[in-house]
């Protein structure tokens, strides 16, 4: 395999550094404090992403059809590489452009191409992602909001919990359970996918506070809300079929070992500032934070690569999530072993990446889930026997 970057695409990336360094404000590397989910992000993002898609660099590999141009897998990935070490200045919009989009020109009808593509590439829509349940998250399809088909559409009543965004999004990519009938549709087949305005009556939403930062993660409560049907995403039953879609794409487009690499370096530059760098064990336990950071970043190279190539489904879309946990989790521990100041005032942007590393391994879905599919699915090892 040739791990090189071509010409076109070492320009590229270095345009994006380009842009970046000239459109983020000053003092970015201390607002990292604000993740990614934060109010202040998502807020920022309403501002960058339209220059973003002004330049051609919000939906490149988007069909040009759609209002992309075509371009390969990597151009995105590149993008979102350089977006990651930056902190990722999309905020929500990473989503809509990775794999809300997609799935929309997938499985939408032409009128909900007309009505949602516009906004997402031109980097003005806000969307959040209803999926998880107060008892309902690895075990998605457990899941008991209802959608009682009505005349036009359905009427929704249930509760969602840990909705990033939901505060500030104006649409959620909502699943819901059609409730059990004789003879009707029952688990995966009942549940449809709603793309529902966030401004419907009845819809509430309440912040819920987090060590990761404020407004990140809300529960969204859905009192007999009325969704019209032409806003269903598929066909009846056809959901588990586009969650699953979608999902693969989410998890290959965040490439969050950038940041967690960034913030190696910086807590290696600190070390060094103060004449601590020269201790072997130092360097040792530096030396495996970054081997994690690498190891994330050769197998999403894989995913990526597999999906540039329209390689048939394996495990490593599963490996390398687990792998980028590790890697977060890996920096997160080396920068708390030698320099724990940093978690009680000296950096700020540490104990944001800290706490975030805790929290890694459980948003876009339980990392361990990942090791079940890999044992299950790819090494057919057998499962826990039935009592
Ligand atoms: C920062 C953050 C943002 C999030 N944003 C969103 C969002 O926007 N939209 C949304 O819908 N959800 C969101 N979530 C929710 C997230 O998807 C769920 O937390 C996740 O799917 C796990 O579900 P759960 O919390 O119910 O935990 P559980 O499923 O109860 O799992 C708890 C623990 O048990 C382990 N576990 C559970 N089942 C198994 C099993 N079969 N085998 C082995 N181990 C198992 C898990 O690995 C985990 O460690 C977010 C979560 C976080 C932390």
């Amino acid at each position: 395999m040739e791990f090189g970057w071509s010409s076109e695409e070492e320009a590229h990336r270095q345009g994006v550094r380009d842009l970046l360094a000239a459109t983020l404000p000053p003092d970015w590397e201390a607002l990292a404090v604000h993740g990614p989910g934060s109010d202040f992000q998502t807020d920022y993002s309403r501002t960058f992403c339209p220059l973003l898609a002004e330049k051609g660099l919000l939906v490149p590999n988007w069909p040009a059809k759609y209002g992309g141009q075509d371009a390969p897998v990597w151009r995105q990935f590149i993008l979102g590489e350089e977006m990651w070490a930056a902190n990722e200045p999309r905020g929500a919009q990473y989503m809509n452009v990775n794999w809300i989009g997609p799935a929309l020109m997938r499985f939408g009808t032409a009128d909900q191409l007309e009505r949602y593509l516009p906004p997402i590439r031109e980097g003005r829509a806000i969307w959040c992602q209803g999926f998880s349940e107060p008892s309902a998250g690895s075990d998605l399809a457990a899941l008991r909001t209802t959608a009682t088909p009505v005349e036009g559409g359905y009427r929704v009543s249930g509760a969602k919990i840990w909705t990033s965004y939901a505060g500030k999004a104006d649409t959620c990519f909502l699943l819901a359970r059609v409730p059990a009938s004789e003879n009707g549709p029952a688990g995966k087949s009942a549940i449809v996918i709603l793309l529902t305005d966030m401004s419907s009556p009845g819809i509430q939403v309440k912040q819920i506070p987090a060590l990761i930062g404020e407004g990140d993660i809300h529960e969204v409560f859905f009192d007999d809300v009325f969704v019209p049907a032409e806003n269903r995403l598929g066909e009846e039953g056809q959901a588990w079929e586009i969650i699953t879609y979608a999902l693969q794409n989410e998890r290959t487009g965040i490439a969050r070992y950038e940041f967690s690499r960034r913030m190696l370096d910086r807590g290696v530059a600190r070390l060094k500032a103060e004449g601590r760098w020269a201790d072997p064990v130092v360097q040792e336990r530096a030396a495996r934070a970054l081997m994690l950071c690498e190891a994330a970043r050769m197998l999403v190279y894989r995913v990526v690569d597999a999906k540039a190539h329209d390689l048939p489904a394996d495990a490593f879309p599963s490996v390398a999530r687990w792998a980028v946990v590790q890697a977060d989790n890996g920096v997160n521990d080396f920068l708390t072993e030698f320099l724990p100041d940093g978690l009680i005032g000296a950096d700020p942007v540490q104990l944001a990446h800290h706490q975030r590393a805790i929290a890694a391994g459980v948003a876009s879905g339980a990392a361990e889930i990942q090791l079940n599919l890999i044992a299950r699915r790819w090494l057919e090892l057998p499962g826990e026997p039935k009592r």
